[in-house]
């Protein structure tokens, strides 16, 4: 707290690299994640310190009294609503299954008897894989970044990835990864903001607060145009 009018600082806490959501460039926190809380921020009066960790790590940092906020394209789950709350929903998203790029073998989960399928640790798509293993008959390995489930599958050490839909099409477009996404989506979520339950309703409140008025300002659209606009 403080008392000379300096403003409110606090941690948030977002995936190591995760674009469009977050990720570096030229030694700098980009990505629709931060710009949205730096602008809420903004608009809020409070000021924002960006740590980047591996998602699995947020709400274990946040438990530890370590980070005020987490982020990283975090979807609401009621899992989750156990230990945090959520903002309103900011973004909608949902899992894919990813192969590599020409593979004819799997079109979907029916395809994957036998298989290795690559999964992020503390993620939905971690989640919806260990429910659905045994079911589906594949195996999973378990890696704490995006990067590396996709290396995973780029190398041949997994036959499959599940990942976010909004993140895997970007990475595909951009990054010119090997890969291709097969079939329906698995699933459907929102992102939303987090803070520690219970703990936070102030804080909850003027991200709310903030959010809702980047949405009609028209910032918020302005912000998701600049990473996914086609123009
Ligand atoms: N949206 C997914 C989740 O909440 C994945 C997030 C991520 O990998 N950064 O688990």
């Amino acid at each position: 707290a403080s008392g000379d009018g300096a403003k409110e600082l606090y941690k948030v806490g977002v995936d190591t690299t995760y674009p469009p959501f977050e990720f570096q460039e030229d030694g700098k926190y980009k990505g629709i994640d931060i710009d949205l809380i730096n602008a809420i921020a903004e608009d809020q009066g409070f000021a924002v310190e960006i740590e980047a960790m591996d998602f699995g790590g947020i709400i274990p940092a946040m438990q530890a009294g370590e980070l005020d906020i987490g982020m990283g394209g975090m979807s609401i789950t009621d899992e989750r609503k156990k230990t945090v709350d959520f903002s309103d929903p900011y973004f909608e998203a949902g899992l894919s299954l990813v192969v590599a790029k020409g593979n004819s073998e799997i079109a979907s989960l029916e395809d994957l008897k036998g298989k290795v399928v690559a999964i992020k640790n503390g993620t939905t798509g971690a989640k919806f894989a260990e429910e659905h293993k045994k079911e589906y008959g594949f195996k999973t390995i378990q890696v704490s970044d995006s990067t590396s489930m996709f290396q995973e599958v780029s190398n041949g050490s997994a036959d499959a990835l599940i990942e976010d839909y909004p993140v895997i099409t970007y990475a595909i477009a951009k990054s010119n990864l090997d890969l291709q996404v097969v079939g329906d989506r698995l699933n459907g979520d929102n992102y939303g903001i987090s803070v520690l339950k219970g703990k936070h309703d102030e804080l909850l409140k003027k991200i709310n607060n903030g959010l809702a008025s980047l949405k009609e300002s028209g910032k918020y659209d302005e912000i998701l145009d600049n990473y996914l606009g086609t123009e």
